[in-house]
């Protein structure tokens, strides 16, 4: 994995908030009342929100009519003055130019290295660091390549959705057979991205494995934050006066 361009950092970060793989599905369900509960609440205190990808369990162009009452409440998160920023996920990656005129959001590229507390941080979604997992990366170099996705975007809405119901049970059928060791983050993966971008922080989400794993890459400390989903409750990270707190949110 190498290092993007640095996206523009806004001034004066303060107090930021990152999610991840909320992967909203039905509307109406209890993740879903929840995350709106959280952009009308708890997200209004923050300057910026970062959605480090799988915000939704699956999105298979800008064209569906789904999860109106999200990019609703997004949008009025984005005018209230929180500015936005998306990455892909391996569920989301489709997500375009529509989502973001409609929410306001700005999708960042993946990975990326931004500057928060004045210090260079690496953003991932972090499913390119599960290099163990030899089947989901072929998959993964196959739907991310830009021609791809052109032919899969010029399909009829309902033949999209037809294929991405089986690509979700195959995805299933591939997580239930395979180790959970192989869908964690590969070790060396995780030191060739700290060597790459010279950051000390990484912050992604993807394995579900919400913790903060502190480490030494060449005598110097690094820390990776790893974010939750939010199946079962919810997952947040806050950065406030330079300091990083990651909290369950209780359903
Ligand atoms: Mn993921």
């Amino acid at each position: 994995m190498t290092g993007e361009p640095a996206a523009p950092a806004p001034a004066q970060p303060q107090r930021c908030l990152f999610v991840s793989d909320v992967h909203l599905d039905v509307a109406g369900n209890a993740a879903q009342r929840q995350f709106l509960d959280f952009l009308g609440g708890e997200a209004t205190h923050a300057d910026t929100l970062y959605i480090l990808g799988d915000l939704f369990e699956s999105w298979v162009g800008d064209d569906s009519p789904e999860h109106g009452a999200v990019l609703d409440a997004l949008a009025a998160l984005s005018a209230r003055g929180v500015a936005c920023f998306a990455l892909h996920g391996n569920r989301d990656f489709l997500l375009g130019e529509g989502f973001c005129r409609r929410t306001g959001c700005r999708l960042l590229p993946d990975p990326v290295v931004t500057t928060l507390a004045g210090e260079p941080v690496l953003l991932t979604h972090g499913d390119a660091l599960c290099t163990d997992d030899h089947a989901y990366q072929e998959l993964r170099s196959i739907v991310r390549d830009e021609a791809w996705q052109r032919r899969f975007l010029a399909l009829p809405l309902a033949t999209r959705q037809l294929l991405a119901d089986e690509a979700r049970a195959g995805s299933r059928a591939h997580t239930a057979r395979t180790a959970p060791r192989i869908m964690d983050v590969n070790a060396a993966a995780v030191q060739a991205a700290f060597r790459a971008t010279g950051v000390r922080r990484i912050i992604h989400g993807h394995t579900h494995r919400p913790a903060v794993h502190d480490g030494q890459i060449d005598g110097q400390a690094v820390q990776r934050i790893v974010l939750g989903a939010w199946y079962e409750q919810g997952s947040c990270l806050w950065l406030q006066d330079g300091r990083y707190a990651l909290h369950t949110l209780p359903r």
